[in-house]
């Protein structure tokens, strides 16, 4: 699926939003998002699924505009792990990624044969399947939410820090198997994160926003030769002592 924005914005009293924004995606291409915390990456997201009404300009997937009127049906096409990771508690593990399926009255055939690609694709352990959100460890929750964003096969996939909350080893295992996945499904992907290194290691793409705008778009080169802005390198260099300490065995992807 390619994703195009055309002057889409949204403004918050006292915040600074999502500035009036133009981008093309194309499909089978992994962007990351990444910027300070409040800079509207989660925001954009929402808009681009249709959850947050832009103010101005129009979200195009595959080239159709995306509309109040289509927007459920453009929706399934989407895959969103939220912020938090979004599993209710009070369902199991199996039940939270047969969620929609169910709802959709998917072949449970199918949808039982599909459960089990997407555990063998995310490295879920069988157990893990039949315990509640509670009893599953953080890496755990994040590969089910993966799960469940991939359930309908969908076309696009908005990941919004989908190792947010985790500790560096399990957060090091699920980047690299992440990658795996990307690279196995060719899917058109937007994953949020705050992490230069693990936008290095993930995106084909990085964008990094500030204060609501796109500072700069490229690939870790890009970003890291030629920063369009003083921002850029102060955000490169703030991140520095960290990379250098938790470093890459794998250097970073450039093309
Ligand atoms: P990020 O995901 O990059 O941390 P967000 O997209 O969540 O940032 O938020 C971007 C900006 O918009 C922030 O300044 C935030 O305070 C503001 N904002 C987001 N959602 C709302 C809301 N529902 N009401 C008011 N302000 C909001
Ligand atoms: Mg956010």
């Amino acid at each position: 699926m390619t994703l195009e924005l055309r002057g889409v914005s949204k403004s918050y009293p006292g915040g600074y939003g999502v500035k009036p924004i133009d981008y093309y995606l194309d499909r089978a291409t992994t962007a990351v998002l990444i910027g300070p915390s409040g800079c509207g990456k989660s925001t954009l997201l929402r808009m681009i699924l249709g959850l947050i009404q832009p103010d101005s300009g129009s979200v195009f997937l595959d080239g159709e505009e995306l509309t109040s009127e289509n927007a459920l049906r453009i929706r399934k096409k989407v895959g969103y792990v939220v912020q938090d990771g979004g599993l209710f508690p009070h369902l199991t593990g199996r039940e939270n990624v047969l969620l929609m399926s169910r709802y959709l009255k998917r072949d449970v055939c199918q949808s039982e044969k599909r459960l089990m690609e997407l555990m063998e694709l995310t490295k879920l352990p069988p157990c893990a399947l039949d315990r509640y959100p509670a009893q599953l460890s953080g890496g755990q929750k994040q590969r089910l939410s993966l799960m469940r964003a991939l359930m309908l096969n969908p076309d696009l996939l908005l990941l919004d820090e989908p190792m947010g909350a985790l500790d560096p080893m399990i957060r090091m295992d699920l980047q690299k198997d992440l990658r795996q996945i990307f690279r196995t499904l060719k899917k058109t992907v937007i994953m949020v994160t705050h992490d230069l290194a693990e936008a290095f290691f993930l995106g084909d793409e990085i964008i990094l926003m500030h204060e609501g705008r796109v500072v700069q778009r490229g690939c870790a080169t890009d970003l890291c030769d030629a920063p369009k802005e003083d921002f850029v390198s102060q955000f490169l260099s703030a991140h520095q002592p960290l990379d250098l300490k938790g470093g890459w065995s794998e250097s970073p992807v450039v093309h």
